[in-house]
């Protein structure tokens, strides 16, 4: 295989183009191994601040590279500046730390991370010189694996990739890294390596598949192709015991300013609290939770390696961790003195919420809160299985705002299923409600400085969630909903902020699509389209376009309801949740029940631990 530096094609663009720190290696705690026989490229496919600052793919680099005769490179997509000078000039896309060209690898790894950036990884692999469609690539290729948060469906971007790891990647890397070796040492062609691959457990290879139709011409399935070791569903990878797993130490500290620039620490993965619009919530099911002296070791062995000044202590919901109190106790002992703040990415609903931030931001700066109830209503509430009460956030906004606190931010759903005009009306209630609690807890000289920000998303169903067979609201709908809320909404000291409408519906579609969701992918990034969540780079029209031009029906995959019976185009992806604890859930929701959190009130059957055979971990007996 050949191996290029590329520097000196590089170097010369770099006077052209806006931050060009974020195309040079040698950054602090970067690794550097030139005579590995194996060399896999991890690409996260957005910009290097905000790439650089993803922890899974931190992980799976120190994991890779701690594997002998393995050597793990990072790349990023090129803002849009740099992506036209290497065109014009040439120059593929290439890893930071050798400047190799990222097709020359053995394997290219690529970050699945959310919907809107499915065009970027067609952008990347362009860039790379790499053919877009698995079934184009030749023996020559590297091989193109996919992993993230977004594999839950697959379809819409599994044309491009010979294989995608469904569930949490440091459980797989290994093994899959070890299958290639396998194959490549066996002198096995192409083909037989994707065999290889499909018979490691939680790969999906989508060549090994095909699409059934019914009578009728429409979906019946997708089913694995006869004589392969492709699995009729494929399950997700878990780690089981997570106090024990790997974690990113030595993280690499950036030469310019990156999202969360600071030294993280995951300290519980998985969430069982059930709310039944949350994917993560369901997919990263069980519970399982670093221990108190793991993480005290971890965040000073990681403080010392990078010398941050502040870590922060990551999960799908940090203060949902048992032992919180005593590891922000014990950290704040051992941090004493040294300038090291400690930040809390989300917070609960609750008193025991206020108190850990109290405890993080003791005699510091306190910069605003963040709760997120997503409803106006408690009806509302019950049906997403929120379980939290008016009363939880209004205790919460006078605790904080006596406290010191002068500025809080609430996050809101509007198109919730079965929501009715007098649930949006109840957000706008709910936050005069917030507004004057605020007031009253605040001494009047420091009234003026008082501040809520509503930010307001339009609900987008996904898939593996209890709502997944329902409808999404159409464009005209969502704007009378916006419009119902606006009149419902104090209008001094609130600042009111809408996800785009456009952007929510192009997710809907992404969320829920099939296969045939790869033609518009690649119809509209051919169209021009790409860094789509970028606001100012998004345009529905390349997209309307492209679904014109493919005919594909974008209504008819996000706005209809699907029917209990009807395939769905994910069924052969398995996050563990049976599908029927799913559809229990959604009949509770439209019962208005509540589901209680399993990890504390005993199992509700969501069938994970059986199936997966695993059991939830918790530090300590109880929350909060
Ligand atoms: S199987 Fe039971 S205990 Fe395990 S995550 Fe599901 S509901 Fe919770």
């Amino acid at each position: 295989m050949t191996r290029t530096d590329l520097w000196p094609a590089i170097e010369p663009l770099l006077a052209r183009v806006e931050r060009p720190a974020r195309y040079i290696d040698r950054e602090w705690g970067a690794l550097h191994d030139g005579e590995a026989a194996y060399r896999a490229c991890l690409i996260y496919p957005d910009t290097y601040e905000i790439g650089q600052a993803n922890q899974a793919l931190a992980i799976l680099y120190g994991v890779l590279n701690a594997i002998p005769g393995v050597a793990a490179e990072r790349a990023y997509l090129p803002w849009m500046d740099m992506s036209a000078a290497m065109r014009e000039t040439g120059v593929p896309l290439f890893s930071l730390e050798s400047c190799g060209a990222v097709r020359d690898f053995d394997l290219v790894g690529i970050t699945i991370p959310y919907e809107l950036t499915y065009s970027n990884i067609l952008e990347t692999l362009d860039l790379a010189g790499v053919p877009l469609r698995a079934v184009d690539r030749s023996e020559s290729d590297p091989l193109v694996v996919g992993g993230g948060p977004s594999v839950f469906n697959p379809e819409p971007v599994a044309a491009f990739f010979d294989a995608i790891l469904i569930g949490e990647g440091e459980e797989a890397v290994g093994e899959i890294v070890s299958a290639h070796r396998a194959a490549k040492a066996a002198s096995a062609s192409r083909a037989e390596t994707l065999h290889a691959l499909a018979a490691v457990p939680g790969v999906y290879v989508p060549s090994l598949y095909e699409t059934v139709r019914d009578a009728k011409g429409a979906y019946a399935g997708t089913q694995p192709l006869p004589d392969t070791a492709a699995r009729p569903v494929v399950e997700k990878r878990v780690v089981a015991d997570f106090d024990a797993a790997p974690v990113a130490i030595a993280g690499i500290v950036p030469f310019m300013d990156v999202v969360h620039d600071r030294y993280g620490l995951e300290v519980l993965r998985g969430c069982t609290r059930g709310c039944r619009i949350c994917q993560a919530g369901m997919v990263y099911r069980h519970v399982r939770e670093r221990t108190p002296d793991h993480i005290l070791r971890d965040v000073v062995a990681g403080l010392a390696c990078t010398g941050y000044d502040e870590v922060s202590l990551t999960s799908l919901s940090t203060t949902d961790h048992s032992q919180l109190e005593e590891v922000l106790r014990r950290l704040q002992r051992r941090l004493e003195g040294t300038g090291v703040s400690v930040s809390l990415p989300s917070l609960r609903v609750d008193a025991f919420g206020v108190e850990m931030a109290r405890l993080v931001s003791a005699g510091g700066k306190k910069s605003g809160l963040t709760f997120a109830p997503e409803a106006g209503t408690q009806r509302m509430r019950d049906v997403i299985n929120k379980n939290v009460t008016e009363e939880d956030l209004l205790g919460s906004v006078q605790r904080a705002f006596e406290s010191g606190w002068r500025r809080v931010k609430l996050y809101f759903m509007i198109g919730l299923p079965t929501e009715t005009d007098e649930d949006i009306q109840g957000i706008g209630e709910l936050v005069h409600k917030v507004f004057r609690t605020a007031r009253e807890a605040t001494p009047p000289a420091q009234r003026g400085g008082l501040k809520v920000a509503v930010s307001v998303s339009t609900f987008v169903p996904k898939a593996q969630t209890p709502f997944q067979w329902e409808p999404q609201i159409s464009f005209d709908e969502i704007g009378r909903r916006q419009q119902v809320l606006r009149d419902s909404m104090p209008h001094k000291g609130v600042d009111l902020h809408w996800h785009d409408a456009e952007i929510s519906f192009l997710e809907g579609v992404m969320a829920r699509g099939g296969r045939e969701v790869a033609d518009v992918v690649e119809a509209a990034w051919r169209g021009g389209a790409v860094f789509d969540a970028w606001t100012e780079q998004f345009r529905l029209q390349r997209w309307l376009g492209a679904f014109a031009e493919t005919g594909v029906d974008a209504e008819s995959i996000a706005n209809r309801e699907r029917l209990q019976s009807e395939p769905l185009p994910w069924a052969h992806i398995s996050a563990g949740v049976a599908p029927g604890y799913l559809w229990r859930e959604r009949e509770r929701a439209f019962a208005g029940k509540t589901t209680p959190d399993c990890s504390f009130a005993g199992c509700t059957g969501c069938d994970v631990c059986d199936d997966l055979e695993v059991k939830i971990v918790l530090a300590g007996d109880s929350r909060g």
